[in-house]
């Protein structure tokens, strides 16, 4: 009995470890070029706030270094960003 305390708390830190580096993962987005950008539902800029469908014009404006792209929009909005005014996504 003695010998599975540590293999439990080897697992809970194993698990608590891996949700903390997919949580970064998710908030981040992934970064990506334009050429990319069709393959995302949802781009974003990694300084500011709102995200945008692609189409949208302040998409356009996005510079490639900053892009980032999220396929869902639970993704977007779990990295603390909120739809665009303009182009509601
Ligand atoms: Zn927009």
């Amino acid at each position: 009995m003695k010998r599975i305390l540590p293999i439990i708390l080897l697992i809970l830190m194993v698990v608590f470890i891996a949700s903390f580096v997919y949580s970064l993962m998710a908030e981040r987005g992934d970064k990506i070029n334009r050429s990319q950008i069709s393959e995302y539902k949802y781009v974003a800029s990694r300084l500011k706030e709102p995200f945008h469908y692609p189409t949208c014009r302040w998409a356009q404006k996005i510079s490639e270094e900053n892009l980032i792209g999220f396929k869902t929009r639970q993704q977007a909005l779990d990295s603390g960003r909120r739809p665009c005014k303009v182009c509601k996504p």
